[in-house]
Order: C-alpha cells, then sequence, then structure tokens
C-alpha cells in the first residue's frame, strides 16, 4: 500500500488493477511518435496496445475520510476489481467514509459507489462532482445519444446504477471549492463536462490529483495534443492538459492521478519530446 503526507493529510492510493487499451483510443496516434514517446518515458511500446493502470485515492484528515474516485466495477476488464480489497487492507470502513470528490463520473471511477444490488456501499458519505457532470450521465440527450446495447449507452447505465443512491445527497461543485479543510475541487473541463481536480494543501504543502488529464503516460505526456476517443470535449479536454503540463512544469506542484503510473507523486518535467513524468 501506497502512503503519502501533505501536511496532515494522508493519502492512500487503492489499486483497482489495470488494464491494457487500445492505441486506437487516441484518435491522433501515429506509431512513430507513439514508440519514440514510449521510449523517452522508459516504457514498453508494442505497436497494438498501452498500459492504463487505475486506482482511487482515500484521504484521511482530520478524523474524516474521503474518497476521491471509487474504482471499476465489477467485470471491468480480467485485472480489475481489487478495489475493495484495497480499501479493507488499508483499514477504511465503507460507513466511515464522509465524502465522495469524484474526479468525474465515468464508470472507472465510481464503479464501486453502489453494491449489485443499487445500494450505497457508502451509506454516510456526501458525493461531490464537478457541475456539469450529474447533468451529462443523467440528462436525457446524451444519453439518447448513444446507441441502444452499444458500449456507451452501457457506460451510462453503470454510471447511473452507481451514482443514483446518491442523488439526494450530492453537490454540483463550481468553480474552485474548498469541499473539506485543504481540499479543493478545480474545474479541468473537456473529458467530461465536470471533470475536476483535486487539490491538497495542507502544512505548506500541495499536490494535486489530476483526474483523467491523461490515460497513457508512456504516449500523452509526450504527445499533450493527444485526447481519448470517450472525451466529451476533446478540443477542451486538450486545451486543458497542455495547459496544466505547461502550469505544473513551471510551479513544481506534485501530481497523482487514476491512470497515472505507480508510485508517484511525480513532477511534470519538460522534455526532448514534450513533458516526462519525473520522481519527486
Ligand atoms: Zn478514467
Amino acid at each position: 500500500m501506497m502512503h503519502y503526507r501533505v501536511g496532515d493529510i494522508e493519502v492512500i492510493t487503492l489499486v483497482d488493477g489495470h488494464g491494457r487499451a487500445p492505441n486506437a483510443l487516441f484518435p491522433d496516434y501515429e506509431a512513430d511518435r507513439a514508440a519514440a514517446a514510449a521510449r523517452q518515458a522508459g516504457e514498453d511500446y508494442d505497436g497494438e496496445t498501452v498500459e492504463v493502470p487505475i486506482h482511487g485515492f482515500a484521504l484521511r484528515h482530520g478524523g474524516e475520510i474521503t474518497l476521491v474516485d471509487a474504482g471499476a466495477p465489477d467485470g471491468y476488464a480480467d485485472t480489475t476489481g481489487a478495489y475493495l480489497d484495497s480499501l479493507a487492507a488499508a483499514g477504511i470502513d465503507p460507513a466511515g467514509v464522509t465524502r465522495l470528490a469524484m474526479t468525474h463520473l465515468h464508470v472507472d471511477h465510481v464503479g464501486q459507489m453502489a453494491d449489485a444490488a443499487g445500494k450505497a456501499r457508502f451509506p454516510n458519505a456526501e458525493l461531490f462532482s464537478g457541475a456539469g457532470d450529474w447533468d451529462h450521465f443523467f440528462g436525457d440527450a446524451p444519453y439518447a445519444a448513444t446507441r441502444t446495447g452499444g458500449r456507451e449507452r452501457a457506460s451510462f447505465d453503470l454510471t447511473r446504477h452507481a451514482c443514483r443512491p446518491y442523488a439526494d445527497r450530492r453537490h454540483d461543485v463550481a468553480g474552485e471549492t474548498e469541499i473539506a479543510p485543504g481540499i479543493t475541487m478545480l474545474p479541468l473541463p473537456g473529458h467530461t463536462p465536470g471533470h475536476s481536480g483535486i487539490r491538497l494543501s495542507d502544512g505548506g504543502e500541495t499536490l494535486l490529483i489530476w483526474g483523467d488529464t491523461i490515460h497513457a503516460a508512456a504516449f500523452q505526456m509526450a504527445e499533450p495534443d493527444w485526447g481519448v476517443l470517450f472525451d466529451v470535449d476533446r478540443a477542451a479536454a486538450r486545451a486543458t492538459r497542455k495547459r496544466l503540463f505547461e502550469q505544473l512544469a513551471n510551479d513544481g506542484t506534485p501530481i497523482l492521478g487514476p491512470h497515472v503510473p505507480r508510485p508517484g507523486p511525480w513532477r511534470v518535467e519538460r522534455a526532448p519530446i514534450g513533458y516526462r513524468l519525473a520522481p519527486l
């Protein structure tokens, strides 16, 4: 288990697993550039698929527990499904979780919020998500735009199943908002309408959990223009990613992310090709 401290805030990485995404997930993918990017990152390149880790985070702060994201749903991939075991191994009782601070409501981030019967797994937790995400995933129009029986429709259904039990205790977070002392949600729009970062600040230290700013470090650190097929607004996601890389390379704020390689935390550095993640 990996623990970090940001002042008095303890950050625990809760591993769910990992998957191999097809390189075609990146619409701008070019084999030569991908190979060079992976080489710079010190990662293997196989020409077909790329590693996408999946994890969430638990924050212990002021006697409370906040979860940042909550794993993929059962059966998401052969190599995922460890989230609840990771939670138990961290000694976290689901009933003791008071906040769910979501980077966004895609299914690999909300998957374990409800059990198979649709009951809240965190009965005492309030749900915080960036303004626009709930409306996107529960709105009629985006749902109707997905194909019946298709993968995207199934993904909407899974998100709805996981989030519905929190409908009467949820908060749309607009702009930069401190949701608990030292824990601030901030908009990083594009990947989803309400996609957010979670900034931790305590005792003069800062760390940013940057959500799905990247899915594959091997490609996107060097190629920040590359988004993913399921970016809701790919141009906005690209602009957010490039702005953030530049800002982080300048200010040196450490980062973690649900799809960032472990163990971290990392700093963003300028590199011969674009940027790279450097250990602290
Ligand atoms: Zn994701």
